[in-house]
């Protein structure tokens, strides 16, 4: 008799293209499992809208099974507790999943999960997802392996595949986290093949000019980051229809080519800088949770103002596209790349924060967090991995070019609505008349601002300066760069 196969999903929530699934179909009846931990959704950075997404994904994914002939396992507890269950009804089993990139907590939970099965005689298999390669510690050979891996054919699950079933938890659909943060009143994941479908031959058109601003870049981006997030897309599949739509629109007349090789090729590199991020976090996961340049310890971490950074997170500090972005996250869990860079930009540099307040309370609001894109990004813009150039947003600046009518504020700031087109950017500058006319008071219904940008920027250059010129900045320069650094642009 064949080994019962249980396929563990984490966030690889689909049946196409699934590494793990496809494997275990070869190897006896497949258990379809997904168990819902508690303590990983009591994490700082989870909240309950990470669960909204799951749940729907879970939801899509029972459906699919069913179609199949199968039914998914879902269990809430501890996944040891669940592995002895299993192991008391089945006996002997194989265990799979995908080589999930997470924070310290999954990452712990699995080596738990590990050492349980080699203790048990279990044979546990993790496969890779993503052009992420685990043991990877410095990027010699990298960008030909991601070609390599994105290559390879995406696999069908397998017509001839035999379920194995285990009874699960009926009412999982009513389980809610602990602490609950963030719900989203309305939301609704759509089907993923249809959005990237949508994206490639409507919606991406003009992507490379329409990405930076926020009034745009809802419709431009292709949103896919949510997908890619809970898995319900492999990114094979993703960059696989991106190279075909890239072939064919050389095909195309020039009239009706337009922008789109252009968008296309803008967006492949978003594709490829997907993994190139996350294989910054796998080589060195430690980046959750100390500086990527080590010389920045210190820097801030002392000078945390509970005031400012509460400011921040309510989208009150003052500055009207910074609470417009914030408040605009809030409602509706994203936020488009130049956006999120500006946030914790003003974060790092106006408010002065150590990042990883910041970095909790942003994964908490992102729909579509990913470890290993968050926490390098965060720490690229705030300064902390010692070798990119200090990336600072004037937020002024920003909301001219970005909002140049001050739609995207009035929608979200309502209290600045009354402020023509140039004073609602900076609703300080207005005169006591000019307030009086816009129907709001600086100081009374709206903020004062919380910092000068350009005295603040100012402090924290100089401070950065200091760092960067010291011994350890210059050390750090070249180790970070040997591990994490593109050769792109070395050999360039
Ligand atoms: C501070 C900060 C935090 C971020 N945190 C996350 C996160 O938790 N999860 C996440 O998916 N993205 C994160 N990003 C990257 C980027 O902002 C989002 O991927 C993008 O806005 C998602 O929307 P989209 O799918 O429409 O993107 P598109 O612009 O359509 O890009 C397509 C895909 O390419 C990848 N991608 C795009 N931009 C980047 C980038 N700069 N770095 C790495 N990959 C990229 C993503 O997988 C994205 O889904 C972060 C960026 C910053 C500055």
């Amino acid at each position: 008799m064949s080994t019962t196969q249980v396929v563990w999903f984490k966030r690889d929530l689909r049946l196409h293209d699934h590494a793990a699934l496809c494997t275990a179909a070869a190897g006896g009846p497949v258990l379809a499992l997904y168990v819902i931990e508690p303590e990983l959704w009591s994490q700082p950075s989870a909240s309950t809208r990470h669960w909204q997404v799951i749940q729907a994904a879970l939801l899509d994914l029972a459906q699919a099974i069913a179609q199949h002939g199968g039914k998914l396992c879902v269990r809430i507890g501890a996944m040891e507790e669940v592995l002895v269950e299993l192991q008391q009804a089945l006996g002997h089993f194989d265990l799979l999943a995908h080589e999930e990139i997470g924070e310290d907590w999954s990452f712990q939970r699995d080596k738990a999960v590990a050492a349980w099965c080699a203790g048990a005689g279990i044979s546990f298999t993790e496969l890779p997802q993503f052009g992420v390669f685990r043991g990877q510690h410095d990027r010699d050979g990298w960008a030909a392996r991601w070609r390599q891996f994105m290559t390879q054919p995406q696999q069908d699950l397998p017509p001839n595949i035999r379920w194995a079933h285990f009874p699960g938890v009926d009412a999982w659909q009513r389980w809610q986290p602990q602490p609950s943060r963030h719900a989203l009143a309305d939301f609704d994941l759509p089907n993923p093949a249809g959005v990237l479908e949508d994206f490639l031959h409507r919606r991406g058109e003009q992507y490379h000019l329409k990405m930076s601003s926020p009034l745009s870049a809802p419709e431009a981006c292709s949103r896919l980051s949510v997908q890619l997030a809970s898995g319900r897309l492999s990114m094979r599949t993703v960059v696989q229809s991106t190279w075909r739509a890239q072939q064919e629109a050389k095909t195309w007349p020039v009239e009706q080519r337009r922008t789109w090789p252009k968008a296309l090729a803008a967006f492949q590199s978003r594709l490829h800088w997907h993994c190139h991020f996350m294989q910054k976090f796998e080589s060195e996961p430690k980046l959750e949770h100390r500086n990527m340049a080590r010389s920045c310890d210190g820097l801030r971490e002392d000078d945390f103002d509970e005031a400012k950074f509460e400011a921040w997170c309510t989208g009150n500090t003052g500055y009207p596209f910074i609470d417009a972005c914030m408040r605009f996250l809030h409602a509706t869990g994203w936020i488009n790349f130049r956006m999120r860079a500006m946030l914790v930009s003003f974060a790092a540099y106006d408010l002065w924060l150590h990042w990883q307040r910041p970095a909790h309370h942003l994964a908490q609001l992102f729909i579509d967090f990913e470890p290993g894109i968050h926490y390098p990004q965060v720490q690229m813009q705030s300064g902390t991995t010692g070798i990119n150039t200090l990336r600072i947003y004037n937020p002024v600046k920003q909301s001219m070019d970005q909002d140049p009518d001050g739609g995207f504020i009035r929608r979200w700031v309502p209290e600045c609505a009354g402020f023509d087109n140039l004073r609602i950017h900076a609703p300080w500058e207005a005169s006591a008349m000019e307030q009086l006319a816009a129907g709001c008071q600086i100081g009374e219904h709206y903020p004062e601002p919380i910092v000068d940008h350009l005295t603040a920027v100012r402090f924290a250059k100089a401070q950065f300066a200091g760092v960067r010129r010291s011994q350890a900045g210059r050390a750090d320069k070249k180790t970070v760069m040997q591990r994490h650094g593109s050769r792109k642009n070395r050999s360039r």
